[in-house]
């Protein structure tokens, strides 16, 4: 970059810093994404003579919200909630909810602002959001969960809408944790608002497909980048971190389209199978059963297994498709990744990958899909639902599939040419992050700032 727009970029990310030193993941999103766009700026100084980049930096709101509940022994219970409206420029606020002990001001800051960039990258009028509460829903039981997701929706009640934020799911938060939360906001609305919340069950307003959304969207993505460089899918080995819907569906669509799954993992730890690894028996363990990776041997003896989670960066696979949660896959490896071969990396986790991995599989000529574009499907089904339900009327799961395959294509087509136009054809994280900021930014413009 110029030193004109290097300084300017640099006195962002250092009054970012400043504001809240104590925010390291908010931190690393926001760095990476301002590396990537100063080509843009060089060419289109208005984002940065109109402020734009000051503000996008800047939630429009972050609201935090105390969460009592009682727990099976009578005990009243503390959690902190939160809900980050990160940017409502091209639509309501959209973005899931993450309940996990490790939920922060930083972790739902940096979640809120990639899902911005995100969610203007599938083409939908939607703008960005994210919440959560640190309530570690390990060994709760059902009644804990439900009384726990009705008090956090009686404080999170007043402020969304289906015209104003739409939560959905993250980590922690599945279907069964939608419902109650949508029961709630029913009871405290006395109207059926179905729109309110995304990843609803079919029954009563979710879509078809969206559990698998982002997991199949991954692989369509994946798929796209093979095409382009005339690769194929088929035949090929991957391995997939993480044991929720993301990896479980991202497993189950590569086999359905002939590549090989040969490691997968979760919290507690890894398998290998270079024979490739049964779908339907994960399955069957992670989402029936909910119980360890581990059991996979009771079914397929002849299977590797180690507690080691991050030990799965070490197996041979041509696709590496990290999963689980941000940072997971660091320098190390990536090296290791290289040094075995890989020659694709999707991320269908949000900033699984640090920006040095990051920085080694660009240097080594790995195709890189970034979290904002791979794992865009979710949310871009999530937007489906919202489409369906102000329609009053439902889609077969075949059709949402249909719409899911072209907007994830659309999504690596302006990533793609978004690269180009700065030619630098093989970096998808320039072309993700410029196509995504500029129709925020231009959306912001045009509204004026007051
Ligand atoms: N939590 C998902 C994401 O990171 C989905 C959000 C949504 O469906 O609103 O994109």
């Amino acid at each position: 970059p110029s030193q004109y727009v290097a300084d300017y970029l640099d006195e962002i990310y250092h009054s970012v810093v400043k504001q809240d030193p104590n925010e390291p993941e908010f931190h690393q999103a926001v760095a990476v994404f301002l590396q990537s766009i100063y080509p843009l700026l060089e060419k289109e100084p208005q984002y940065i003579e109109k402020g734009i980049l000051k503000q996008i930096v800047e939630p429009e709101r972050v609201i935090t919200f105390r969460v009592t509940w009682v727990d099976d022994n009578g005990k009243t219970q503390v959690n902190r909630g939160y809900r980050v409206q990160f940017n409502s420029a091209i639509g309501p606020f959209k973005g899931g909810l993450r309940f996990h002990p490790s939920v922060n001001t930083s972790i739902v800051k940096f979640l809120g602002f990639e899902q911005t960039f995100k969610n203007s990258l599938t083409g939908q009028p939607i703008g960005g959001g994210k919440g959560g509460s640190n309530f570690d829903p390990k060994g709760k039981s059902d009644n804990e969960i439900m009384r726990f997701c009705q008090s956090f929706m009686t404080e999170l009640a007043r402020y969304i809408g289906p015209d104003i934020d739409v939560p959905a799911g993250d980590l922690g938060v599945g279907a069964r944790e939608i419902g109650y939360m949508f029961g709630q906001y029913k009871r405290l609305r006395g109207a059926y608002e179905a729109g309110v919340i995304t990843g609803k069950a079919p029954d009563f307003g979710g879509s078809l497909g969206r559990t698998e959304a982002t997991g199949y969207g991954t692989i369509y993505f994946v798929q796209e980048m093979l095409k382009d460089n005339r690769m194929r899918l088929e035949g090929s080995t991957i391995a997939v971190s993480g044991s929720g819907n993301v990896s479980i569906y991202a497993m189950e669509k590569a086999s359905q389209l002939g590549a090989r799954v040969v490691a997968c993992s979760d919290t507690t730890g890894y398998i290998y199978n270079e024979k490739g690894i049964d779908v339907d028996t994960v399955k069957e363990i992670k989402l029936k059963r909910k119980g360890r990776i581990k059991e996979y041997l009771d079914f397929h003896p002849d299977t590797t297994y180690s507690e080691d989670c991050a030990g799965i960066w070490s197996v041979p696979c041509g696709i590496a498709l990290p999963c689980a949660t941000q940072n997971e896959l660091d320098e190390e490896h990536a090296i290791t990744l290289v040094k075995n071969g890989v020659k694709v990396v999707a991320e269908g986790a949000n900033m699984p990958c640090t920006p040095k991995a990051t920085e080694v599989f660009l240097n080594n000529g790995v195709l890189f899909g970034p979290a904002k574009a791979a794992n865009a499907g979710g949310v871009a089904v999530s937007q489906l639902e919202m489409a369906q339900n102000s329609m009053r009327l439902k889609w077969t799961f075949e059709e949402v599939d249909e719409r899911l395959q072209d907007i994830m294509k659309s999504i690596y087509r302006n990533c793609v040419d978004a690269t180009k136009e700065f030619d630098n054809a093989t970096n998808l994280i320039q072309g993700a992050n410029i196509a995504g900021f500029k129709k925020v930014a231009d959306a912001m413009i045009a509204q004026g700032v007051i």
